[in-house]
This record gives structure tokens, C-alpha cells and sequence, in this order.
């Protein structure tokens, strides 16, 4: 189980949260410039590190909002989001 850490409710326990994937993944300034190919790895392809990770969730059953942290993909320890109150950019 996973206690995670959001930012307006507190820690709480992982069933709350709907995950969001890798953070920071920038939408494409023109998708219509893209080949099939290019789309297809905006869309599919995501980074895969042994370490810190950062990455969104959701807080679905809570507040409903998304919030970036960081976690350890082999320890699971999750650093406290700096507040992103971003309005779920990725
Ligand atoms: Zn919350």
C-alpha cells in the first residue's frame, strides 16, 4: 500500500487515487506536423527509470484534483509534491 501525499487532504491511502502516468510530458506545439509515428510516441512512450520518478495522480475519491510527485520506482518512497496546484498540466 501506498500513502501518498496530496497536497490539499494529506496523505491517504493509494485506493483514493486514479494514476495519471509520467509528469511533464509536453503536448505538441502542432500535432497536425506530426507523422503517425511521432503521434504515436507522444501518445505510447513514457519513460521507464529505476530511481525517482516523477509522476500525476488523481485524487478521485477526495478533492478531484491532480498533483505531481515523486517516486522512487524501486523503494515507492514518494517525495512531497512541491503544491502544484497546475490544474492537472502534464
Ligand atoms: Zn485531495
Amino acid at each position: 500500500m501506498l500513502l501518498i501525499p496530496c497536497p490539499w487532504c494529506g496523505p491517504r491511502d493509494e485506493a483514493e487515487f486514479g494514476y495519471g502516468g509520467q509528469a511533464h510530458v509536453a503536448y505538441p506545439a502542432d500535432p497536425g506536423a506530426l507523422t503517425d509515428e511521432e503521434w504515436a510516441r507522444y501518445l505510447f512512450f513514457r519513460d521507464n527509470p529505476k530511481g525517482p520518478f516523477a509522476e500525476r495522480w488523481h485524487h478521485a475519491a477526495g478533492c478531484r484534483r491532480w498533483f505531481t510527485v515523486t517516486r522512487d520506482t524501486v523503494t515507492h518512497e514518494i517525495h512531497p509534491p512541491a503544491f502544484a496546484a497546475d490544474g492537472g498540466s502534464r
